[in-house]
C-alpha cells in the first residue's frame, strides 16, 4: 500500500508526479463530478494528478484456508449436503433387487445425480459472487433471482474449450495436449468469469481469461492447485476407506465429500476475486474518488488542503483557505475547529480572541459545553485575560466545578458585580462561587456571605434559594466549630 504523504495510516490514491506526493481522500476529497469536468489538480503545485487504488493487504486465500474448509458448515450449504446424502441413500436403498429393478434404480439415480451435480455448481457460482464482495455468509440455496442458465453456460464454455483443444489433435498431437492443459489450467478462471459477468462470450475469450490469470499472478497457480486437489477430495476420502465392504457407504462418501470440497474450492475462488478486485477492475477503482454534494465537497476540500498546506509550512495559505471557507459556511464547526487550530499556532492573538468568541458561542449553541471548556482552556494559555460571553462563561464555570477544578470555576466567574447588568441569573453566580469557594478553601465567613447574597437574589421559595440558604447555614456552623 502506498500511503498518504500526510496520513501514514491512510491509502494514498491520488498521486502528484511533480511533488512526488500521494494524497488520501481526506487530503484530496471528492470525485470526478466535483472537478467540473476538468482533471484533478495537485493542491500544492496544480499539476495533474493520477488516480490509482492498490489492493489492500488482505491475506491470500491459502493463508486463511481453514476459513474455507469451515465455509460449507453453514446452514444453507449443509442443507445442500444433506439433500445429497438423502438422495444417495434413496438411490441405493435396495441393492438386492433384480437386475431390471437395479437398472431402473440406476437410471433414476443417474438423473438425480446429474440434477444435484448441476445444483452444486449452480450454488458454487452463487458462492463465488457473494465472496467476491466479501460476503462470508453463505447465499440462499433456493434464490428465486438466481439464474440456472449460468451453470449451463459454464458447462458449455468448458465443453467448447475442450472441443477446440481436441480439434487441434488433427493438426498436431502435442499441440492438442498443450491446449488441453491450458484449458484445464483455466477452469477456475472460466468459473470465476461466468460467476461475475454471466457472459459465455467473456468466459470463452482467451484474452479475458489470460488477463484474469496474469493479474491474479502466482496466487492463481496456487488457486488452481487447491482447486484440483480439493475437487478430488471426495475420491481421496474413498481411498482412505478402501477396505470398507459397504458400497453404499463409499458412494455416499464420494458424493457428499466431493460436493463439500467443491464448495470449499468455490469459496476460495470468490475470495481470490475479492482480494484482487482492484487489479481485476472489479472494485470502484475505475471511478475516481467518491463524488460529494457540492457544499460538502467544498468544506472537505478546505479541510484537506489546509491540512497539507500547513504540513508543508504554508501557514498563510492554509489560513486564507480556511478564512474563505468560513466566509461561505460561517457555522460549519469543522472549519471553525480548523481555524481555531491555525490561530492557536499563530501569534495573531487579536484574531484568536475574535474567533474564539464566535467559536465558543457556536459550541455553546450546539450544547457542546465540554468542548467549549477544553477550547477555553487552550485560548487562556494564549490570552490570559480572555473572557467568553456571560451565558457561556457561567456554563463553563459550572463544567469546571463539576470537574473538580474549583479554582478555575472561581477565576472564571471573578467578581459577580463586574458582570454586565443584562446578565439575569445573578443568584446562580453567587451560589456557584460559594460552592466552589467551599471546596477550594475560601474563608468560611466569605462562603457564608456569598451564599446569603445568592439566597437574597434568588426567586423566593425556589430550589436555588433553598440551596443557597442551606449552604449559608452550613458554612456558618462550620465557621463556629472551627473557631
Ligand atoms: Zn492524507
Ligand atoms: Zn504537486
Amino acid at each position: 500500500m502506498s500511503s498518504c504523504s500526510y496520513h501514514a495510516d491512510k491509502q494514498g490514491s491520488w498521486h502528484c508526479p511533480s511533488c512526488i506526493k500521494s494524497f488520501c481522500t481526506t487530503c484530496f476529497p471528492g470525485g470526478e463530478k466535483n472537478f467540473d469536468g476538468t482533471s484533478a489538480r495537485c493542491p500544492l503545485c496544480r499539476s495533474e494528478l493520477t488516480f490509482s487504488v492498490e489492493d489492500e493487504d488482505l491475506p491470500p486465500f491459502w493463508r486463511i484456508s481453514w476459513q474455507f474448509f469451515r465455509y460449507p458448515l453453514q446452514l444453507q450449504p449443509m442443507i445442500l449436503l444433506g439433500l445429497l446424502f438423502l438422495v444417495t441413500q434413496i438411490a441405493m436403498s435396495d441393492l438386492s433387487a433384480t437386475v431390471t429393478e437395479q437398472a431402473g434404480q440406476l437410471v433414476v439415480g443417474g438423473v438425480l445425480a446429474l440434477a444435484l451435480f448441476i445444483m452444486v455448481i449452480h450454488y458454487g457460482l452463487a458462492i463465488i459472487a457473494a465472496l467476491s464482495e466479501e460476503q462470508w455468509q453463505a447465499p440462499k440455496l433456493f434464490d428465486s433471482e438466481s439464474n440456472i442458465l449460468l451453470t449451463f453456460k459454464l458447462l458449455v464454455a468448458l465443453f467448447v474449450m475442450y472441443f477446440f483443444a481436441g480439434l487441434l489433435s488433427m493438426v498436431s498431437h502435442s499441440l492438442a495436449v498443450i491446449a488441453s492443459v491450458l484449458v484445464t489450467l483455466s477452469i477456475p478462471a472460466v468459473t470465476m468469469v461466468i460467476a461475475l459477468t454471466h457472459s459465455l462470450r467473456d468466459a470463452t475469450n482467451p484474452a479475458i481469461l489470460a488477463g484474469v490469470m496474469v493479474r491474479i499472478g502466482w496466487s492463481y497457480l496456487l488457486l488452481w492447485f487447491a482447486y484440483t486437489a480439493v475437487s478430488n477430495g471426495g475420491t481421496a476420502l474413498v481411498w482412505l476407506f478402501e477396505g470398507t465392504e459397504s458400497i453404499k457407504f463409499l458412494v455416499t462418501l464420494l458424493v457428499v465429500g466431493s460436493a463439500y470440497f467443491s464448495l470449499v474450492a468455490y469459496a476460495m475462488m470468490g475470495y481470490t476475486l475479492f482480494v484482487n478486485r482492484n487489479k481485476l477492475g472489479l472494485g470502484n477503482a475505475e471511478q475516481q474518488g467518491v463524488s460529494l454534494q457540492p457544499a460538502e465537497y467544498d468544506c472537505q476540500r478546505v479541510l484537506g488542503y489546509s491540512h497539507l498546506l500547513l504540513f508543508e509550512g504554508r501557514k498563510k495559505q492554509a489560513f486564507e483557505m480556511v478564512k474563505d471557507g468560513l466566509r461561505r459556511y460561517p457555522n460549519e464547526m469543522r472549519l471553525r475547529e480548523r481555524m481555531h487550530r491555525l490561530l492557536m499556532l499563530s501569534e495573531q492573538t487579536e484574531l484568536l480572541d475574535k474567533h474564539s468568541q464566535r467559536y465558543l458561542a457556536l459550541l455553546h449553541e450546539k450544547g457542546n459545553i465540554g468542548a467549549a471548556a477544553r477550547t477555553l482552556d487552550e485560548v487562556i494559555t494564549k490570552i490570559p485575560g480572555f473572557e467568553p460571553e456571560p451565558e457561556l462563561r457561567y456554563a463553563i464555570a459550572n463544567i469546571y466545578f463539576q470537574q473538580g477544578r474549583f479554582d478555575k470555576a472561581e477565576a472564571l466567574i471573578g467578581e459577580p458585580e463586574s458582570w454586565p447588568a443584562s446578565y439575569i441569573d445573578r443568584a446562580g453566580l453567587y451560589l456557584l462561587l460559594a460552592k466552589a469557594g467551599l471546596e477550594s478553601g475560601r474563608p468560611l465567613q466569605s462562603v457564608a456571605e456569598l451564599a446569603a447574597t445568592a439566597g437574597k437574589l434568588a426567586t423566593p421559595a425556589s430550589q436555588q434559594q433553598l440551596e443557597a440558604q442551606q449552604l449559608n447555614q452550613m458554612a456558618l456552623k462550620m465557621a463556629e466549630h472551627s473557631e
